[in-house]
């Protein structure tokens, strides 16, 4: 079978299947180089809870409550430490305004029986001393934790290669179709005859020639600037993730063991463009160092931008589609780290046993199809 796109939602689907004993090949010309790239890591099915999203969010709890063993198995089997870290996160208010929202989110979190915890300053403060004074309270998700997503996909190449996939870095152009059936994937090299196809290729998932209109996947590019800054380990300016605002601007600092702390992001509608732009790197950084003073004193070491799958309801793809063999595990957005285990698990299920798992009915890739003609 194939899996077109070797990110972390096309490598974590292959090793598991490899796991169950299916002949993989993933293409891809530059696996892990996508969103994937970029992604903090946050692993924040609470904090990242949005109005209109609860159907994602059971999802998400789920795949978060999968990553202990995930991240554990992972590095066995690849011999890598992916940087898995509980601690919590803590939201923060710069000032009455952003406070005002935070409070506001607070209260729907709770309205879904999430467990969040408010903080006054001196409380925020306690757990992260280098927080600015001028913070005005807080909000503590003790159950969103995070991991290394770089580390992650590195893990899952080494996996995935241990396993027995076969990476072909070459870029699928085209499906082959017979009837209602899948038969190939088109590369320069050639066709590749499969019976399956998972298409985990991000944002370009509809970039994929000769499958019928009514199976191409509704996926948007939706970009984000995030940035990385240098810290002695020994000195690290935070005990674990931080998310805030500053004046309205929203912020995530995300601290790692080895010294590298991922300051992120915007979410901007522009396209195919992955453009740095001087105000993004200049707000992220404001912001940022509003809420934690002593960032200014860090070394910025990388600028990074790159392109989150979107779909109109912002939840995945997952499962079958129209066509007999063609599967989609694409569209993750803001959550595909998050979402990697449980995908996985779904596309098992889909591809082996032909069944689509209770957690997964809701994201049927055909939900937008059934809207439009409806
Ligand atoms: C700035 C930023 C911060 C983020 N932070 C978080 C976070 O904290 N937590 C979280 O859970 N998520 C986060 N995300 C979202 C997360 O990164 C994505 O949801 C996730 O990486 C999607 O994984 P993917 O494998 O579907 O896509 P990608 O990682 O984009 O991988 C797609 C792959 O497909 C390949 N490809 C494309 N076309 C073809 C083709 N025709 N043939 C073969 N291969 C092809 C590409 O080369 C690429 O490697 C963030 C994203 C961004 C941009």
């Amino acid at each position: 079978m194939a899996v077109v796109g070797g990110g972390v939602i096309g490598l974590a689907c292959a090793w598991r299947l490899a796991q169950r004993g299916a002949s993989v090949r993933v293409f891809d010309p530059a696996a892990g180089a996508g969103a994937s790239h970029a992604a903090a890591g946050m692993l924040a099915p609470v904090t990242e809870v949005h109005h209109g999203e609860e159907p994602l969010l059971a999802l998400n709890l789920a795949s978060a409550q999968l990553w202990p063993a995930f991240a554990a198995e992972l590095v066995e089997a690849a011999g890598i430490d992916v940087g898995y870290r509980t601690g919590g996160t803590l939201a923060v208010a710069l000032d009455d305004d952003d406070l005002r929202s935070l409070d506001e989110l607070r209260g729907f979190q709770e309205s879904l029986r999430l467990s969040v915890t408010r903080l006054t300053s001196r409380e925020c403060r306690a757990r992260e001393p280098s927080l600015s004074p001028r913070v005005r309270g807080g909000v503590l998700a003790a159950n969103d934790h995070q991991v290394d997503s770089r580390l992650t996909v590195q893990a899952l190449l080494a996996a995935v290669e241990r396993s027995g996939v076969t990476l072909v870095r070459e870029s699928v152009t085209a499906l082959s179709v017979t009837g209602r059936a899948v038969t190939a994937v088109h590369t320069t090299s050639g066709p590749h005859p499969c019976r399956s196809v998972v298409v985990a290729a991000g944002s370009w998932s509809a970039d994929i020639d000769g499958s019928p209109p009514a199976v191409m996947p509704p996926v948007r590019p939706v970009k984000g600037q995030i940035l990385r800054l240098r810290f002695d380990p020994a000195a690290a300016p935070l005990q674990g993730t931080v998310r805030g605002l500053a004046a309205g601007r929203s912020v995530y600092l995300v601290p790692r063991s080895h010294g590298e702390l991922v300051v992120g992001a915007t979410v901007e509608e522009v396209g195919f463009d992955t453009t740095l732009t001087a105000g993004a790197v200049h707000d992220l950084l404001q912001a940022a160092i509003d809420l934690v003073p002593e960032v200014a004193e860090l070394e910025l070491v990388e600028a990074t931008a790159r392109l989150r799958p979107g779909t109109p309801d912002n939840a995945p793809l997952l499962g079958p589609t129209g066509l007999d063999g063609l599967v989609l595990a694409t569209g993750h957005h803001r959550n595909g780290v998050l979402l990697a285990p449980i995908t996985a698990e779904v596309i098992v299920s889909v591809v082996t046993a032909g069944t689509v798992p209770p957690v997964a009915v809701g994201f049927d890739p055909g939900r937008f199809q059934r809207c439009i003609s409806a």
